[in-house]
């Protein structure tokens, strides 16, 4: 039910306020102010309390705008997150440690995530969850891959846009590179690499996820002085996670196949 004001100076100062709200782009209190109006009436509200209802439902509002914004910007690949990252799937991950990264205090440090391990044991799930948490808390988080940065930093040297890109990767609070060591890299890319990691050392995080240990990063990048480089200024202030457990893919394809090799048992013709 809505109370329609009384008086035709209420009326009018009713549409005042509307304007107002509509004026100062305020669109989700403009849209509440009747409802916000019926409970402060219903409910005897004080015009202090019936302001503050007011103003909140436009700070939820934007705070909800700006997290789909931070998290359209972070482009994360999987909807996968910390919560249903399954621990007891994988042995090599200390939990308390997850949970500590969760909270995203390493950022506050400029502190560097190293995950490594064989493809399927959920590196890009961990980064995954890492990133949407931070851009969740409310950092500026971006989720790339090596081989995506690799290109557009070839793209951006012969458009002329080196400076740009270079900036733009400085620019996030964490950015991940997901995949390092999958594809070989194009000589140059071991210099944009390295310039990346050099520009946010010590200012900013970075996530890098890898099927490489570090003593293969000399081959990844084509370049062992860069690659040592490289890796000094990663790891010097760094989390080194080694998740060397079964691949999560097989682990499923294991229980599948046990679970088909029981129900068969007696078949003349067990599956492998
Ligand atoms: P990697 O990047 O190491 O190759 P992914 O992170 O892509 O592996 O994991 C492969 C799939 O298995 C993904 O769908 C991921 O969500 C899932 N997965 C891997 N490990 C776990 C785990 N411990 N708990 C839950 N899901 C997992
Ligand atoms: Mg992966």
């Amino acid at each position: 039910m809505t109370t329609r004001p009384a008086t035709v100076g209420e009326n009018s100062l009713y549409q005042q306020l509307r304007g107002h709200l509509a004026n100062l782009k305020l669109t989700a209190s403009a849209e509440a102010l009747p409802s916000v109006l019926d409970q402060a009436q219903a409910e005897g509200l004080s015009v202090t309390a019936t302001l503050e209802r007011l103003l909140a439902i436009e700070v939820d509002a934007t705070e909800a705008r700006r997290l789909a914004g931070r998290l359209r910007f972070a482009s994360i690949p999987t909807p996968a997150t910390l919560e249903d990252f399954d621990h007891d799937a994988q042995s090599g991950v200390d939990p308390a440690l997850l949970a500590e990264l969760g909270t995203c205090r390493y950022i506050e440090t400029a502190t560097n995530v190293l995950l490594i391990g064989p493809p399927g044991v959920g590196k890009t799930h961990i980064a995954a969850g890492l990133a949407r948490r931070a851009a969740e808390i409310g950092y500026r988080t971006y989720f790339t891959t090596a081989a995506d940065l690799a290109a557009r930093c070839h793209r951006a040297a012969i458009e002329g846009r080196w400076a740009y890109t270079m900036r733009f990767f400085a620019g996030p609070t964490l950015l991940v590179i997901d995949e390092l060591g999958y594809l070989p890299l194009p000589a140059e890319a071991a210099s944009a690499l390295f310039q990346v990691v050099s520009q946010r050392y010590l200012k900013t995080s970075i996530v890098i996820t890898t099927n490489r240990g570090v003593a293969a990063w000399g081959d990844i990048l084509g370049d062992t002085t860069v690659a040592a480089a490289m890796l000094d200024r990663l790891l010097h202030r760094s989390v080194v996670i080694n998740l060397d457990g079964d691949s999560y893919r097989l682990r499923d394809h294991h229980a599948r196949t046990d679970t088909l090799r029981r129900t068969t048992t007696g078949n003349r013709n067990p599956l492998p």
